[in-house]
């Protein structure tokens, strides 16, 4: 994958520190992956990081770098935003794709060697506006969209709402303390702990929603503090939407239920939900870490699929057996050795 990286050229520390903030926000919200400051900044870094450090993505923020040099020693395409350069909609297609990119925005005069030192000078109209409403069109442009998707995977996660303000904090500990205030025994609390410490094992060699698989694994039982049966995972679901838990978690907590539950077996027990097989990563891991801790203990394969062959759960074999390879294949390593 090819980065994109921001130079902000001119940034005076106290004059500039709102601004500057707002191009490394924008850098990080639409998709680039550093953005570099010309002076030295402890402040802009520490902000900056700090939002990274809780809504996620792997951006990063230098300050104090000498710019001329880091513009000739870039190897990848130089790209200044300047009024004064060729419309956007006539060269954003000329501006290579499969490269790294440095983006240059200025905050006071640019000095002219810049306009020399780069591939393209791209304007966002040729009128004067601001740096940051440019990069935000440009890296629009650049990406075709395509960045407004992106997940960003950090503890706090806004659940879009249209009629106010809902942010989850993803963290064991504020799933457990969810856990406790409904209700939860230690005993429930200790399965849950164990589950996501497995769970967490496997997502970390396969590139998994770390905090979204964690609280997925804390809360995947939390239906069992109202119902023990096997619809304890849609108890769950209902519990957590009622919540204004976002679907990616509710779905881990519904489909967590004997390696999935399919339509068929669903009519069959009468489940107000059909919808229960688990389709993304998150929910497979968890799925399957639940199969193999019993209370606290981690068992093996074949010491689950006894337990369902017993109750004459031949579906559920198959199942727990195809989730148990499908995910040993993923991490490179069987998950009876893990
Ligand atoms: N007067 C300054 C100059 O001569 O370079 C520009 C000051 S402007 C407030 C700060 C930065 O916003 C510019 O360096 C440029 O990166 C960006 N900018 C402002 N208007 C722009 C436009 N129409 N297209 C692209 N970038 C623009």
């Amino acid at each position: 994958m090819s980065r994109v990286e921001i130079l902000r050229l001119g940034h005076r520390p106290q004059r500039d520190k709102r601004v500057t903030t707002h191009v490394c926000l924008v850098a990080r919200a639409f998709g680039a992956d550093e953005v570099i400051i010309s002076t030295r900044d402890e402040n802009i870094e520490k902000t900056v990081n700090d939002i990274t450090s809780r809504f996620g993505g792997s951006f990063s923020v230098k300050s104090g770098v000498n710019w001329k040099k880091y513009i000739e020693s870039f190897n990848g395409v130089k790209v200044h935003l300047t009024m004064y350069g060729i419309p956007i909609q006539d060269i954003i297609n000329e501006i290579p794709r499969d490269r790294d990119m440095l983006v240059i925005v200025g905050s006071e005069k640019v000095p002219g060697e810049v306009y020399r030192m780069v591939d393209f000078n791209v304007a966002i109209t040729n009128q004067p506006h601001s740096e940051v409403a440019a990069l935000a069109i440009f890296l629009d442009r650049y990406f075709g969209g395509e960045e407004l998707k992106r997940k960003f995977r950090g503890i706090m996660r806004v659940v879009p709402s249209r009629d106010g303000k809902n942010v989850k904090v993803f963290t064991r500990e504020e799933c457990l303390n969810l856990m406790r205030s409904l209700g939860a025994e230690d005993k429930l609390i200790n399965h849950s702990t164990a589950v996501a410490d497995f769970a967490l094992k496997i997502g970390r060699m396969c590139n998994a929603d770390l905090p979204l698989l964690e609280c997925g694994a804390i809360l995947h039982d939390i239906g069992r503090i109202r119902d023990n049966s096997v619809s304890h995972g849609i108890t769950g679901a209902t519990i957590l939407r009622s919540m204004g838990y976002p679907e990616d978690l509710v779905n881990i907590v519904k489909r967590h239920v004997g390696g999935g539950i399919d339509q068929e077996e669903a009519q069959r027990l009468g489940l107000p939900e059909t919808d229960l097989m688990p389709e993304t990563i998150e929910e497979k891991i968890v799925c399957q870490a639940d199969n193999l801790i019993s209370g606290t203990r981690k068992i093996k394969l074949e010491d689950i699929l006894d337990y369902y062959r017993k109750k004459g759960l031949n579906k559920s074999v198959e199942r727990i057996r195809y989730l148990h390879r499908y995910l040993s294949d993923l991490i490179g390593m069987d998950l009876d050795e893990l």
